[in-house]
């Protein structure tokens, strides 16, 4: 199938049906692809939860037409949100740590949206709290709330899904894929399971986030550069499944900086830092696959470009480490 062959009515009839593509960097005998969501008109895969949300809460009543939006993000969501809200004449409000990239506010913003900015200590908790303490304030004001929203999964179950699937015709042993909020690899995990229970399920996030201590696993809490992945409030996450997850693999700032430098030179991929973890973590899956030490039902990895590094300029991100880190 060409996706997007005839005139469209809205920008919105261009969220999904982005290209898969493959990573080669990996074992001949266990390729890895991966989906590149930079395609998507906000440049990332929240794109497609902006327009599922807000078009199902429509639908349902949950949203009053010409009603408010306010949702904590550390951009990209409000990025994919505004798009949806302006083309479903609804208002947003979006709220940021201050600590995410100034890009992804000077988007929300072009694109109509009103910026709240919240202290970086306060991290995303800090976000979800005010968000809620703004729409109280407001008429007609809701928080899709993108962290406990189960339409968030269903977003990925019902597009991101089965357009791997599809494109492989079925044939994947293995879905690695960065978690944030988790509604990216809950959707992928959920349908996998049912496709086949074998599928290996793999969460990735960068060294010093806790999504591993679900799975009784230890994490030393510290922090991270690698931006739009992780938690340090794994208890705070309602989307993420244990038992829909086979392992937790933590991946380095180091190693994903140099993994989304390694891209661009060898494969041509402009991705973000989260796209370089998900990137280093199938590598290692496919590898691990090939040596036989995990068992998967097919010979193949499906693995999540999230975004793109156009989106981090302003923090050197193809600087060196040193460079990056002094302005991450
Ligand atoms: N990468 C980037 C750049 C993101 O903005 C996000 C969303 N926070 C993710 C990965 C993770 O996606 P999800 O929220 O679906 O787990």
């Amino acid at each position: 199938m060409t996706a997007h062959s005839e005139p469209l009515d809205s920008v919105l009839a261009t969220v999904g049906e982005t290209p898969l593509v493959r990573v080669h960097a990996a074992p001949d005998a266990v390729p890895v692809y991966a989906k590149v969501e930079s395609f998507n008109p906000g440049a990332s895969v929240k794109d497609r939860i902006g327009r599922y949300m807000l078009e199902a809460m429509l639908d349902r009543g949950d949203l009053a037409p010409g009603g408010t939006v306010v949702e904590p993000t550390a951009g990209n969501t409000g990025i994919g949100m505004a798009i949806a809200a302006g083309q479903l004449d609804l208002e947003a409000v979006f709220v940021v740590p201050e600590k995410f990239s100034v890009e992804k506010q000077r988007l929300m913003a072009a694109l109509g949206a009103e910026i709240v900015t919240t202290p970086t200590d306060d991290g995303i908790p800090g976000a979800i709290d005010r968000a809620y303490d703004i729409a109280a304030e407001r008429e007609n004001a809701v928080v899709p709330e993108q962290f406990s929203n189960p339409l968030n999964v269903e977003a990925h179950y019902e597009t991101t899904a089965p357009e791997v699937f599809d494109a492989l015709d079925g044939a994947v042993g293995a879905v690695v894929a960065g978690v944030g909020t988790a509604g990216t690899l809950m959707g992928l995990a959920r349908y996998a399971r049912e496709q086949d229970p074998a599928i290996h399920v793999v969460a990735v996030e960068p060294e010093g986030s806790e999504f591993a201590t679900l799975l009784g696993g230890d994490s030393d809490d510290r922090d991270y550069l690698i931006e739009g992945i992780g938690t340090h409030d794994p208890e705070r996450n309602e989307l993420f499944d244990p038992d829909l997850v086979d392992e937790v693999r933590q991946v380095s700032d180091r190693a994903a900086h140099a993994e989304l430098k390694r891209l661009a030179t060898e494969e041509g991929h402009l991705v973000g830092s989260s796209a370089g973890a998900a990137s280093v973590a199938a590598r290692r899956v496919a590898e691990a696959i090939d040596g036989g030490e995990i068992d998967a039902p097919a010979d193949s990895v499906a693995t999540v470009f999230p975004d793109s590094s156009e989106r981090y300029l302003s923090k050197d991100i193809y600087g060196s480490f040193e460079d990056w880190s002094e302005h991450t």
